[in-house]
């Protein structure tokens, strides 16, 4: 990239102190390291081994990437100095960088395994609930997820079903003559990197739909691109409630001061925020990892929502754990910590059958006055 200056990036160890910033954009004013814009115009999609140790694999599969159809790689300068520049299993570092497990597709996967373009009425919205709509209105994201459910959709080179604004008309049309649409659900792509003019022309005009009660955002900004949680972002979003964000973590080691700092400001803003996870191996798929990034996220305002088990798409099963594994840690948290630490584990069903959620089976017996329960602990307990 043009502003490491010509500097020949070789990897040295070096002092823990000396942070990624400082070593490699020690020369960028922080009005530019925390502007949004510069973090976007200054993502890496190439010339990774400069600021990171790649594997063989790793860099076989970032040539691999420019012609395979899978998503091209892309990280925000802040998200990379999250990540490891020598280890290839941290976890962050494994959720942006891709290997060549990518290119194996397995049996069951597919490039949209929830069918949501099946349950798509018109171009950019998925109608599957009967009170809940789905507009996918952004098809770029600040950094992109090796797992992506909706890698088929976004990417740096793809364009939105909802660009083209008379695809965008049809959208807003069909939640308007759908008067059981009381709840609208924003996502993409990440909604937050539509511009503020260009997302509130969207809220303006779900809340001119009176049937529409509530608006949510699905979004990963706070976490990869916590610079476009701007005060005038605050400000423009606080004009349209009832709105709630879901905002997309995988790791405690997303928590950061600027992450949190995100979060508060929309906290502030009056937005109640939730979490989504995606259950990854080797990633966040033990008791401890998940718990504790529970914790941070109740401490930065943000109650835990769904876990997710990690979809079908093609070219993931080396994320993917047992069913199993996600019923285990739930029943880790359930009663052992706060209850608002504990999302809801959910398989989104492949074929569009909507969230299912799964925990392990707390009724013993039921039926005839009496039920027959199991506690958290594994004691049995009787209500009359
Ligand atoms: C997840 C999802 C929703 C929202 O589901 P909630 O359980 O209400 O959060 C709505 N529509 C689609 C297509 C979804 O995938």
């Amino acid at each position: 990239m043009d502003e490491l200056g010509g500097q020949s990036a070789t990897l040295v160890a070096e002092p823990p102190s000396t942070t990624f910033r400082d070593k490699y954009y020690s020369t960028i004013r922080d009005e530019d390291w925390n502007s949004w814009y510069w973090q976007l115009r200054h993502r890496w999609t190439e010339g990774l081994s400069r600021v990171i140790q790649l594997t063989d694999d790793e860099s076989n599969a970032m040539d691999a990437l420019r012609t395979s159809g899978r998503i091209a790689a892309s990280i925000t300068p802040y998200y990379l100095s999250l990540i490891s520049p020598t280890d290839p299993d941290q976890p962050l570092r494994r959720t942006v960088i891709p290997t060549m497990a990518e290119l194996n597709i397995s049996y069951g996967e597919s490039s949209d395994p929830l069918h949501e373009d099946i349950d798509s009425p018109v171009p950019g919205v998925v109608h599957r609930y009967n009170d809940r709509a789905l507009m996918l209105l952004s098809d770029q994201c600040a950094s992109y997820c090796r797992y992506c459910t909706r890698s088929r959709l976004v990417g740096a080179k793809k364009s939105s079903p909802c660009r083209d604004p008379e695809k965008y008309n049809a959208a807003f049309d069909y939640i308007r003559n759908n008067e059981n649409i009381r709840d609208v659900i924003i996502s993409g792509g990440d909604p937050l990197l539509l511009d503020d003019g260009y997302l509130e022309r969207i809220l303006y005009r779900l809340r001119g739909i009176p049937h529409v009660e509530i608006i949510r955002i699905g979004t990963k900004a706070p976490v990869t691109l916590p610079q476009r949680i701007t005060p005038d972002l605050c400000e423009m979003l606080r004009k349209y409630h009832p709105l709630f964000i879901s905002i997309h973590f995988t790791h405690p080691d997303e928590c950061t001061p600027e992450c949190t700092k995100a979060c508060e400001m929309l906290a502030d803003a009056g937005i109640p925020l939730g979490s989504q996870t995606v259950l990854l191996a080797g990633i966040n798929d033990n008791i401890e990892t998940m718990a504790s990034l529970m914790h941070k996220l109740l401490m930065m305002r943000v109650r835990p929502y769904y876990l997710y088990q990690c979809d079908p798409i093609a070219g993931t099963a080396h994320f993917r754990t047992p069913v199993s594994k996600g019923i285990e840690i739930i029943d880790g948290l359930r009663g052992h910590t706060s209850g608002y630490a504990v999302p809801t584990f959910v398989i989104d069903a492949p074929g569009g059958g909507g969230k299912i959620p799964l925990q392990r089976n707390y009724v013993v017996s039921c039926g005839d006055g009496q039920t027959t329960l199991m506690n958290f602990r594994g004691e049995i307990c009787h209500y009359p």
